[in-house]
């Protein structure tokens, strides 16, 4: 007979984590299942790591160029990477070992270490690493937070060479002297900028003809003038189509091309080329849990699946891809089951910043999306060279963006591409959230000399979008 909990979530990433403990402390018998690290991607092989990593490629980036702001740093800058990756483990070190600690002494919850398996819509087995099934328990209300993995795709020559996903790539202590990467997203484009400044020769190969193809085209070509100028190629409209071993260095990598390209040398091939769901191996088809054609599992806004009692939450639902979205579904889902309320992830806001230096930071529409969608609407730009904290911090590289509906005022999305964009946007997401006319922003009084205080003056230049 199955141990039978009320509540039973799958993996601990950042949602499943903080909705264990919530659902043990309304009381019901829950029961948490990990495969692998606790904490899941962000914790152990994605935000955290990554942006550790940005701030020692920042610390030596400033390092470089201190003499602009009048700072003598004498003899050349090098980075270690076996430090910057002991730092890297110990930070995420303790946020793993924290969420692991949290869990363990959550009331009435318990940890199940092992891959979890649907029997049934309401049966999971847990296994072990030998495949042997070490568990079975059954649950009323089952929350699958499984997370994504790194694509890679099925190159002709694979299996001959060593390659690269975010995950090994951040277990390496020796720099690498030429990295080249495949692909054009935020994942490529931080980890790009990261071992540039770490010291390697760097080189993108983006398959279309520009890098963040999610983004307005004058945005990511402003992200990629930054990071051309810091040193890193770019090679665009190429794919590779095969790759082998260099007959003369031993663990160097010849990248092919279908096009009339000249093949790549490089020391280290990373794919940053997408994220596949974890639900090819969760049995979804013995519990009649439908997916789609990515493999995501369909969800309505209260994150429900096509089968009652079962919700997903988190990347694999494929209504957001980031440690934000996949704990503001577990707020969702919380309010809804545990504290009996209705929200729904329809009405979310999409937010996120892309951690280049400077970063840019989006909240809803882009400019492409609002001319698409054919509103009469209100645009305006500023550059960051009009920011005093960023002629002050002599980073003026950038710009923002704003736009509005003309009728009814409300903020439809906004952008900044320059230093504490990140944090700056903030000021959108909260106006838009509070569901206030953009004059509440305008006439709101900033704090001088910060990025935010320029926002207002942003909006005194609205114009009509032709
Ligand atoms: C390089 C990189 C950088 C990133 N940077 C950012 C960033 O700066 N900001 C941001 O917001 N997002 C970032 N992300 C995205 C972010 O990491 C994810 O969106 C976030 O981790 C949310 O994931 P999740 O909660 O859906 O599940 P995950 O965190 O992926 O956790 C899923 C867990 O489920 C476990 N699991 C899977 N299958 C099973 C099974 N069958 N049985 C038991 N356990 C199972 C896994 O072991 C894992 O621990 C980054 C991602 C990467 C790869």
């Amino acid at each position: 007979m199955p141990q039978h909990f009320d509540a039973v979530v799958i993996g601990t990433g950042q949602g499943g984590s903080p909705l264990a403990v919530r659902l043990g402390k309304s009381g019901r018998k829950t029961a948490v299942i990990e495969r692998g690290a606790f904490g899941g991607t962000c914790v152990n092989v994605g935000c955290t790591p990554t942006k550790s990593y940005v701030a020692s490629a920042r610390a030596a980036h400033v390092a470089r160029h201190a003499a602009e702001l009048g700072v003598q740093v004498s003899g050349t800058v090098s980075v270690d990477l076996a430090a910057v990756k002991a730092r890297k483990d110990r930070i995420i070190g303790q946020s793993r070992d924290g969420v692991e600690k949290w869990l363990r002494g959550a009331d009435n919850v318990t940890v199940f270490k092992g891959h979890a398996r649907f029997t049934d819509a309401h049966t999971l087995s847990i296994s072990g690493p030998d495949g042997a099934v070490t568990d079975e328990i059954s649950a009323d209300e089952i929350f699958i937070n499984t997370g994504t993995r790194a694509v890679v795709p099925p190159l002709e020559g694979l299996e001959r060479v060593r390659y690269y996903t975010n995950s090994n790539l951040l277990e390496l202590t020796e720099l690498p002297a030429h990295l080249v990467i495949v692909g054009g997203s935020y994942i490529a484009l931080e980890f790009a900028q990261i071992f540039r400044r770490f010291g390697s020769q760097v080189t993108v190969l983006v398959r279309g003809e520009r890098v963040l193809t999610r983004e307005d085209a004058d945005f990511a070509e402003s992200v990629r003038k930054v990071l051309a100028r810091e040193g890193v190629e770019f090679r665009f409209g190429v794919q590779p189509s095969r790759v082998e071993p260099h007959p003369h260095h031993e663990n160097d990598v010849c990248i092919g091309f279908e096009q009339n390209v000249p093949a790549l040398e490089a020391s280290h091939l990373l794919f940053a080329t997408g994220r596949e769901p974890n639900t090819d191996d969760l049995g979804l088809a013995a519990a009649g849990i439908a997916v789609d054609r990515h493999g995501m599992i369909p969800v309505d806004g209260q994150l429900r699946t096509s089968v009652p009692g079962v919700w997903a939450i988190g990347d694999v639902n494929g209504r957001g891809a980031f440690t934000h979205t996949s704990y503001d579904d577990f707020q969702i889902v919380a309010a809804n089951v545990i504290d009996g309320g209705s929200r729904s992830v329809d009405t979310r806001i999409m937010a996120y910043a892309v951690f280049v230096d400077p970063p840019l930071a989006r909240v809803g529409m882009s400019e492409a999306e609002v001319r698409k969608d054919g509103r009469a609407a209100l645009m305006a730009t500023m550059p960051m060279s009009r920011v005093g904290r960023a002629r002050e911090r002599g980073e003026t590289d950038g710009f923002m963006k704003v736009m509005v509906d003309a009728q009814s005022r409300q903020i439809l999305g906004a952008a900044i591409h320059g230093i504490e964009g990140d944090e700056a946007i903030h000021t959108f997401i909260d106006t838009m959230t509070a569901g206030a006319a953009y004059p509440t922003l305008q006439f709101a009084m900033h704090v001088h000399p910060t990025v935010s205080e320029l926002v207002p003056t942003l909006l005194d230049g609205l114009k009509k979008m032709v």
